[in-house]
């Protein structure tokens, strides 16, 4: 379907569509259909854009992935159907590992995304042949590699489902989040929860990861500023200001809301 740019949902309808396609070519599972509509739900609420207290957690998501010895982002259905030159520009950038990683795991849907990272510029994904499980995981999830988020200390975990984001945390990992969502277990259980969509996180965090490459001392006071429960609760205050605005009618439900990005309300 040929979506206008001028429609006022076009990145919304355009993230449908890559969904749809990603199922229609076994990558995506239907349950990931729901898991997308819990997002775009939350997404309507913070204006369809990246809020400042987001912005703030993305900056110290890269800091805390640039200081990693074996950080590692790990992929399921619709972080491949949505993102996956995202995820392959933000691995090359940090540098950090790829680890494909399925709830409803079948061997042909990990090689099926295998094969589309690989063809979005991954040289090595892992996912194929597990060597390890993560430990209090009864689901195939609890397949891992030792290479890969069984032995990595910082891992990026985008959409990711409570358990295992609680699984990673018991382990000692430093779990950074990506998910709309600031209720689910997995922000509540995140080192580091960014509470922001998928499509416009990974950019955001690579950028970053750019900027404070060359610059560790910087890198250094973001991560010790940055502080999950104060940044949680800006989102929350955000929320609030955004309904606010919308009770008194002078915001839009989603988009062209004024000061974008630029809210007071920073931690
Ligand atoms: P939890 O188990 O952590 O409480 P959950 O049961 O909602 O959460 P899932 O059903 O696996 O977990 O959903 C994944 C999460 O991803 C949801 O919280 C949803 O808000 C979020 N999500 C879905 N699509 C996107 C997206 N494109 N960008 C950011 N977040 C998203």
């Amino acid at each position: 379907m040929k979506i206008p740019r001028s429609h006022p949902r076009y990145e919304s309808l355009v993230r449908r569509e890559r969904l749809v396609r990603g199922w229609k070519e076994g990558i995506v599972v239907p349950e990931g259909f729901i898991a997308q509509g819990r997002g775009e739900a939350w997404d309507y609420l913070f204006g369809e854009e990246t809020s400042a207290p987001g912005l703030v957690a993305e900056r110290a998501a890269a800091a805390r992935l640039l200081a990693a010895s074996r950080p590692v982002i790990s992929v399921n259905g619709n972080v491949a159907a949505l993102a996956a030159r995202e995820v392959v520009r933000l691995a090359k950038a940090i540098p950090a590992r790829i680890e494909v990683n399925l709830f409803h795991r079948t061997e042909a849907r990990v090689r099926r995304i295998v094969r589309v990272l690989e063809r979005a510029g991954a040289s090595e994904v892992l996912g194929i042949r597990p060597n390890a499980r993560i430990p209090g995981l009864e689901s195939k999830r609890a397949l891992s590699h030792r290479d890969g988020v069984y032995g990595a200390d910082v891992v990026l975990v985008p959409l990711e489902d409570g358990d295992r984001a609680e699984a990673l945390t018991r382990m000692g990992k430093v779990v950074v989040s990506i998910d709309l969502n600031p209720l689910s277990r997995t922000s509540q259980r995140a080192a580091i929860p960014v509470v922001d969509e998928l499509t416009r996180a990974l950019p955001n965090i690579e950028k970053f990861v750019r900027e404070l490459k060359g610059k560790p001392d910087e890198a250094a006071r973001i991560r010790k500023s940055y502080h999950r429960n104060g940044n949680l609760a800006a989102v929350f205050s955000f929320l609030e200001w955004r309904l606010g605005q919308l009770r008194q009618g002078s915001a839009s439900p989603a988009k062209g809301r004024p000061g974008a990005g630029k809210s007071k309300h920073r931690t």
